[in-house]
């Protein structure tokens, strides 16, 4: 027999619940029927939701013995939800999905063809339209894709996402990353492991909001150059260099008009501007030292990832006392 372990982070998602799963039954039964050795687990993640989420999914698991669930403390991020998914999940395989069906579980039963070939790890879906999104978050995304590819060893493909059909092997080895500040997309190719990418046209969530704001986003792009990337650190290391090497050329040209020419020191509006320009550069640089130090020390404090207040086992144990 073999068990499949999806696992669906949920914050805030009471509308989409209901469509979600009964979607994912029908994938389910038709996965079931091409493979009747196959068994599954749906391992819900209530990521600190403050709407009826978490109820839902106490009666989704009284009534269904395959729905389990880990309910976290409060909010931790999706990052540390499919953490605990993969952490929890008991599966041979793991599936990775949103609840708002933005991830299709119509590709199920062909991303795990795929893994059952033998020749994958790891099935993945690819974004190849961005429709339906805002036209200026599409175009700072492509520019973040193009720019960590730059600067980053590890290669961030641009629109695959957290739609992931992977080996318990692969699963194992990125629960050996135990780093606090995660990013998911570099963890992900940083692993290694064969990929096989499934192209698709983007959907639009089926109901609900996302919780992603541009400034959500944009602090989502930072996490990921800090984390996949050094770069930062040696800019602004040449950045220093260069402008030590344009003030030491315009001493020698000041001394020498003074010296040859007799011109006086002139130029208090240069002064200033000068001024402004380097000790600007100079905030920036550390700035950017003080990024890398201050993950350095989340990480030294070793937090756990995220912390549980209930999960499914906990129903059973009231219900029988
Ligand atoms: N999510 C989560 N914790 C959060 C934010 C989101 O577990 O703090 C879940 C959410 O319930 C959904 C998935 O992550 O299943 C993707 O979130 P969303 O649809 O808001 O993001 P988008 O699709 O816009 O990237
Ligand atoms: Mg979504």
């Amino acid at each position: 027999m073999k068990k499949i372990s999806i696992v669906v982070p949920c914050y805030n998602e009471q509308e989409v619940l209901p469509l979600f799963y009964e979607e994912i039954q029908k994938v389910m039964a038709q996965i079931q029927q091409e493979h009747n050795d196959t068994t599954f687990e749906l391992l819900f993640i209530n990521d600190g939701s403050c709407d009826t989420t978490l109820i839902q999914l106490r009666e989704l698991a009284k009534k269904d013995p395959q729905v389990r669930y880990v309910s976290f403390s409060r909010n931790f991020g999706k990052e540390a939800g499919m953490f605990a998914g993969m952490e929890n999940a008991t599966g041979d395989y793991v599936v990775i999905m949103d609840a708002d069906l933005q991830h299709p579980p119509k590709f199920l039963p062909e991303m795990y063809n795929y893994i059952l070939s033998g020749e994958y790890d790891c099935a993945t879906t690819r974004r190849i339209s961005r429709k339906g999104e805002q036209k200026l978050l599409s175009w700072f995304s492509r520019k973040f894709y193009k720019i960590i590819n730059k600067i980053s060893q590890t290669e961030i493909v641009d629109g695959a996402q957290d739609f992931r059909f992977m080996t318990r092997k692969m699963v194992d080895s990125i629960l050996s990353m135990k780093e606090y500040n995660r990013f998911s997309k570099g963890i992900f190719s940083w692993v290694g492991f064969r990929t096989k990418y499934i192209a698709y046209e983007n959907v639009e969530r089926a109901a609900g909001t996302s919780t992603w704001s541009f400034w959500k986003l944009f602090c989502y792009a930072l996490e990921g150059f800090f984390a996949f990337s050094t770069a930062p650190l040696t800019i602004s290391s040449v950045l220093g260099m260069v402008s030590c090497l344009v003030a030491f050329i315009m001493i020698i040209v000041i001394v020498i008009k003074k010296l040859c020419f007799g011109d006086p020191v002139q130029g208090f509006a240069t002064l200033i501007c000068v001024i402004f320009l380097m000790s600007g550069l100079q905030l920036f640089c550390t700035g950017i030292s003080g990024q890398y130090l201050a993950k350095t020390y989340l990480e030294t404090k070793r937090r756990p990832i995220y912390l549980v207040n209930e999960t499914e086992a906990d129903l059973k144990e009231e219900t029988e006392s």
